[in-house]
């Protein structure tokens, strides 16, 4: 037995499921999950001394590679000051000015502890800033677990077997309408049904966790076009497109203003952080400035901040990193596409820069319904094919690809050859 099977076995009996969050679990996969030991860069070590190239990081925050050493400094720096205070600290400050002085549509931002919270707190700020209790949502968008938001959530929902979640009373949800990704119309229709009760639209501005999604174009922008039109608020879900497509993120990249952005991931650099802020006039409304609670032990941590802006100032001093993950998106899921088309086969590849997805469906995927034709049992055996073979993918289908500025040319050309090989002795079958 591996160590790790060791492990899981340990782990089932203390742990719900093995894990503390359900995609780790592999369920979707029918396989032990890896222990991870170690990561460094673009390699990640499990605890059998396997080494893989990680196209996870740690679901997005890892943007420059795992455990980079001027992230690792800042955070041994900060700890020599203590852990946590529970009151304000200089770099809360610098982390909130470091922000609203590089993104114009943030004027104000509050610090929490995960992409849960920070959603949940903005659309909580939505509906106190606008009076109304309605929210629009997307099928398949994720986010976070939070009650009202847990409506058909992609994300490790959709592999889990359970339709939405358990425990949910309705009573949470009834508030919560759901429209279709990239079709304005069922958003527009929601609009009329709700009789201006709408506080706040929410979006996932690339979609990446029903696989990778992107925007039709024209789709953000009406979105934008139909808050302003019924006084709604306009929240962008940039938990994992934040810092990531460009420092300014999906709203930058596509030159679209919310209202609102929620942040996590990449802003906290592998430590629990998460974010929401925008416009002043609605984050003013969140206590002790305003009537809208919120609030957080350990919100704003000071080694969770070092680790946060000591990433945050590398991708902001050096713009090319983004440049280059986005010309190594090309290469990986271009490459890809470009496989699929010489070897006549008919899966999708979906990418918007350093994120992408390959889907097994000869569906074009354009929102839930097409991403859920996406056959998982193939999928399944793809990731074994790729684990095998020293590639550690997210084990699910509906979950993203993430490149790093870590990853070398090397090695996407090394997953071009496996998919090329995995490909080619598929249609040879
Ligand atoms: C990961 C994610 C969340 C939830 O963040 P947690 O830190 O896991 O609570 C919310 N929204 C999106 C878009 C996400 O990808």
């Amino acid at each position: 037995m591996s160590r790790s099977e060791e492990l899981f076995k340990r782990a089932v009996k203390r742990i719900p499921g093995g894990v503390n969050s359900p995609v780790r679990a592999y369920g979707a996969i029918g396989e032990t999950p890896r222990f991870i030991q170690g990561a460094v860069g673009s390699k990640i070590f499990d605890v059998d001394g396997n080494q893989y190239t990680d196209y996870i990081g740690s679901w997005g925050p890892m943007i420059l590679g795992h455990n980079h050493p001027a992230i690792r400094e800042a955070v041994i720096r900060a700890c020599e000051n203590g852990l946590s205070f529970g009151c304000a600290t200089e770099r809360e400050v610098e982390m909130a000015e470091f922000i609203c002085e590089r993104i114009p549509h943030v004027e104000m931002i509050r610090m929490v502890n995960s992409g849960t919270e920070a959603v949940m707190s903005a659309i909580r700020a939505a509906r106190g800033y606008t009076g109304k209790d309605k929210i629009i949502k997307f099928a398949g968008c994720y986010h976070g677990h939070s009650d009202a938001l847990l409506v058909s959530a992609g994300s490790g929902v959709m592999t889990s077997g359970i339709p939405d979640s358990a425990g949910v009373p309705k009573a949470c949800t009834q508030d919560t309408m759901l429209a279709v990704y990239n079709d304005l119309s069922s958003v527009q229709q929601l609009f009329e049904e709700s009789k201006e009760q709408v506080a706040a639209v929410i979006v996932e501005p690339v979609a990446a966790n029903m696989g990778v999604v992107p925007p039709a174009d024209g789709f953000l922008q009406g979105l934008r076009d139909l808050c302003d039109a019924h006084h709604a608020v306009l929240i962008f879900d940039e938990v994992i497109t934040g810092f990531r497509l460009k420092f300014d993120g999906a709203a930058g990249f596509f030159g679209v203003i919310p209202d609102l952005v929620t942040y996590g991931k990449i802003i906290g650099a592998g430590m629990p952080v998460g974010a929401y802020g925008g416009k002043r006039e609605i984050m003013e409304c969140v206590a002790p400035a305003g009537p809208v609670y919120q609030a957080g032990t350990l919100s704003g941590n000071p080694v969770a901040m070092a680790a946060g802006l000591a990433q945050l100032k590398i991708l902001w001093e050096n713009p090319d990193i983004y440049t280059r993950i986005y010309q190594k998106g090309e290469m990986l899921f271009e490459g890809i596409r470009k496989i699929l088309v010489e070897n006549n086969c008919p899966y999708q590849i979906n990418h918007v820069a350093s994120l992408g997805c390959l889907f097994f469906t000869k569906e074009k995927v354009t929102d839930y319904a097409s991403a859920k034709t996406a056959d998982t049992k193939a999928f399944s055996e793809y990731f074994k094919y790729m684990l095998n073979h020293g590639i550690h993918l997210a084990p699910s289908q509906f979950e993203a690809m993430f490149l790093s500025d870590a990853h070398t040319e090397e090695e996407i050309a090394c997953v071009l050859e496996l998919v090329e090989t995995y490909i080619k002795e598929k249609a040879g079958r």
